[in-house]
């Protein structure tokens, strides 16, 4: 079993769906830390970067920083976790001012999603009626568009 935390959009479903993501300082990403039960018998491995404490039981790499990632392909900027001011707090408490910045950037990541999801949407129906009458369009183009201009 393995455990995260995943953003998604109503409208895009698993198309985008987002993460932060845990960055060493090599900048490659840590596995999975795998947590026994105390019961015995199985265990989960767990992805979420609070996870990734540089702690010990069972021994797991200190984030360097928190990325946003898609299942897009897209990322975000590092954000870089500052453990000088952490004190004494868990991770988990402290980072969630980079964790909240992370999930800004996917918010920002959507939101140009979106306006691209617009644009062609505008643009086609702008275009529509005006350019494309028999015979000044390519064939390719007009095959889509006739019956809009046509009837
Ligand atoms: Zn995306």
């Amino acid at each position: 079993m393995e455990k995260d935390e995943i953003w998604t959009s109503e409208e895009y479903g698993t198309s985008h769906q987002g993460r932060v993501a845990t960055l060493l300082e090599d900048g490659s990403g840590p596995k999975p830390v795998y947590f026994d039960s105390n019961s015995g018998g199985f265990g989960w491995e767990v992805r979420h970067w609070s996870v990734y404490d540089g702690g010990t039981h069972p021994q797991r790499p200190q984030a360097h920083a928190l990325q946003a990632q898609c299942s897009c392909g897209w990322q975000g900027e590092p954000r870089i976790v500052d453990w000088t001011t952490a004190g004494d707090l868990p991770f988990r408490e402290h980072g969630w001012e980079t964790a909240g910045e992370c999930q800004d950037d996917w918010d920002r990541h959507i939101t140009v999603v979106d306006a691209h999801a617009i644009d062609s949407t505008t643009l086609a129906t702008a275009k529509g009626p005006h350019c494309f009458h028999r015979g000044e369009v390519e064939p390719r183009v007009r095959s889509v568009w006739e019956p809009v201009v046509l009837r």
